[in-house]
């Protein structure tokens, strides 16, 4: 728990979608260009700052250069555990924001100026890792956390539930989870995909169902960790830089009462891992003297985040 110096994060307005325009909605979000948004709505009126504003024309390309997310790829290749996350409530374009709406159609290829932070972020670091040094070993993994059950998206077969462990020297890892190494942007874009890529196949009704059709896909108990990078020089064995991208599930979740039998256990778990996340976030802010300890045990998510929201790391949130 080295010193944290908290800012504002970033925040981006995604533009009115088709089906929205088609029925009459209308924009509540105004950035007011000095780093604040005013948001108005029937009984809402209020303004917001943050450390920048991302309207709605603002292209992919200038959110991974404008949100500090390509300065966050040179301090994960320096070692140090980096995260980003996308927060926000279902259809405010967190996925969007993180992989371009190639998630969205398997079928087309995304445009290459729309590809996400993810895509972005993965050809900068081979690009660093080429010029920097030619021995940088880069490895990832992908995971989803469903009600709060780990379960590793790239291994081939039937899932199954990953046990969560704690050791001195690594902290929480996941056991047997599969890691890939990678040298090209080919390679990592497919593991992307392929990870991406909505369950076909049932695990319990839940998933079935979430995570089998289109509509459910989003931010249902999908509180992903898509890639976590290794990049590990030679010269420095003892040092691991990781960058993790986490989807989280839909915030708007974190109210959902009164829902019934599955979903109420999948509504109450996202609730927890979000209540969880939030807590020690808001803990982890706090000056250094007057912090506590950090409740990283209170869900999976935290635990698995737990190198990166504490200790060396540094936290993107958008
Ligand atoms: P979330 O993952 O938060 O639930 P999505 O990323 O799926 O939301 O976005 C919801 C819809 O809005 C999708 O159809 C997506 O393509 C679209 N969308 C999101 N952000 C943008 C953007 N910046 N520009 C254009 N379309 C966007
Ligand atoms: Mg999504």
């Amino acid at each position: 728990h080295t010193s944290v110096s908290p800012l504002p994060p970033p925040i981006r307005v995604r533009p009115l979608t088709c089906t929205e325009t088609r029925r009459g909605d209308r924009r509540v979000v105004h950035s007011l260009g000095d780093g604040t948004v005013h948001v108005s709505a029937a009984r809402h009126d209020a303004t917001f700052g943050f450390s920048a504003v991302f309207d709605a024309g603002a292209s992919q390309e200038a959110v991974f250069e404008g949100s500090g997310m390509r300065q966050l790829v040179e301090l994960a290749i320096d070692g140090f555990s980096c995260t980003v996350f996308a927060f926000g409530q279902t259809g405010s374009g967190k996925t969007y924001t993180l992989m371009g709406p190639l998630a969205q159609s398997e079928t087309r290829p995304a445009a290459p100026g729309l590809l996400g932070l993810m895509q972005r972020s993965f050809s900068c670091l081979l690009e660093q890792s080429r010029s920097r040094s030619s021995d940088l070993a880069l490895s990832a993994s992908y995971l989803e956390i469903y009600n709060e059950q780990i379960r590793d998206l790239l291994s081939p077969g039937p899932p199954c539930a990953l046990p969560l462990r704690w050791s001195k020297t690594c902290g929480f890892y996941v056991e047997n989870q599969l890691s890939v190494d990678f040298e090209s942007l080919e390679v990592i874009a497919d593991l992307l995909l392929q990870g991406a890529e909505p369950r076909a196949w049932g695990w319990g009704h839940g998933l079935g169902h979430c995570c089998g059709s289109r509509g459910r896909d989003e931010g249902v108990a999908r509180v992903s960790l898509p890639p976590t990078w290794v990049p590990q020089p030679s010269t420095c064995p003892g040092k691991q830089g990781t960058l993790c991208f986490v989807d989280l599930a839909g915030s708007e979740r974190v109210k959902e009462t009164g829902s019934s039998g599955e979903l109420s256990v999948e509504a109450n778990n996202i609730n927890r891992s979000l209540l969880a996340l939030g807590h020690c976030i808001s803990l982890l802010a706090k000056p250094r003297g007057k912090r506590m300890h950090i409740p990283y045990r209170d869900s999976k998510l935290t635990r698995l985040l737990a190198r990166s929201l504490g200790g060396s790391g540094i936290t993107l949130m958008v």
